[in-house]
């Protein structure tokens, strides 16, 4: 039984390191004319508008997006203003931040006619938003395991693949899963580029996950965490974002550690960012 819905958590700094991440990936990955096939296995909504009431529950987007959003005019990252630009196009007015894009928009907005995005997404209450969203014909919105869905997809057609898993890890197994998916993808696809979020919660279970791929034989994976504070005593609740980067194009560490530079600061005065390499070549 799925009980998560992003929609309380749009807009958090989570998605702000994700959605970011993702977005500089594609801008490398787009330098090519070849053609790529896009995954999304876990795809929630798509689009978020703040103002629904399970946002505005935990307005966790103050926490993530707001204070950046707000400041935009001081920002002088060619990484960040580009991706505020960006941005600013998903919003009915441009002066306004009103809806906070999922990664279903992020990557639909960059589709080019050659290009193939899967969105997979298990909740049929979420599937049934993403079904009434706008996004290119290349686009195929799928009701099912997002897991599941990309193994049966491998290896793909075209000559890339750029997959993002980002699940709700309502159950401990899925970081176990998560790794095994990964390590299937890299044997079947192995130039695959392959993005993980994962929440930094004080149980740690996203050791299970990391240690599992340590060992697993995937090669070149890049690690970034962004801290919303440190640690400490506290017993419960998400103090830190995690993501991996499986191939990550050449560039893509210098090129977030300065926009995170610039970025951290607007999140908080514990706020940090790390990134280094989990396994390397
Ligand atoms: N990727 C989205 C974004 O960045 O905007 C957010 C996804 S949210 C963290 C996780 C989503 O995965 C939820 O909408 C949940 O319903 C869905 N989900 C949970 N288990 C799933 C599964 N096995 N396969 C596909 N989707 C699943």
């Amino acid at each position: 039984m799925l009980s998560y819905q992003h929609a309380y958590h749009a807009g958090n700094f989570a998605d702000v390191h994700k959605h970011l991440t993702l977005y500089s990936v594609n801008n490398y990955l787009l330098r090519k004319k070849t053609a790529i096939t896009y995954v999304d296995t876990h795809a929630g909504r798509g689009l978020y508008p703040l103002a629904t009431k399970e946002t505005q529950r935990l307005q966790e987007y103050r926490e993530g997006i707001w204070p950046l959003w707000q400041k935009r005019d001081q920002l002088t990252d060619p990484l960040l203003t580009d991706w505020m630009d960006v941005l600013t196009g998903a919003q009915p007015a441009p002066s306004e931040l009103t809806h906070y894009p999922g990664s279903p928009w992020w990557f639909g907005k960059s589709l080019r006619t050659q290009d193939q995005l899967r969105l997979f997404e298990l909740h049929p209450g979420e599937h049934q938003h993403l079904a009434a969203q706008e996004l290119a014909t290349q686009a195929r919105r799928i009701y099912g395991d997002g897991l599941d869905g990309l193994s049966t997809m491998l290896p793909v057609a075209t000559p890339r693949l750029c997959v993002l898993i980002d699940p709700s890890f309502e159950r401990k197994a899925e970081y176990q899963e998560v790794a095994d998916a990964v390590a299937y993808t890299f044997e079947k696809a192995r130039h695959g580029v392959v993005l993980v979020w994962y929440p930094l919660l004080p149980a740690g279970h996203h050791h299970v996950l990391l240690d599992a791929l340590k060992t697993s034989g995937v090669r070149k994976i890049w690690r970034s965490e962004l801290l919303l504070r440190e640690l400490g005593e506290q017993t419960h609740g998400m103090y830190g974002s995690g993501m991996l980067v499986i191939n990550p194009p050449w560039g893509l560490d210098e090129r977030l550690e300065a926009a995170m530079a610039q970025l951290t600061p607007y999140l908080g005065d514990e706020s940090r960012y790390e990134a280094q390499w989990w396994v390397e070549e």
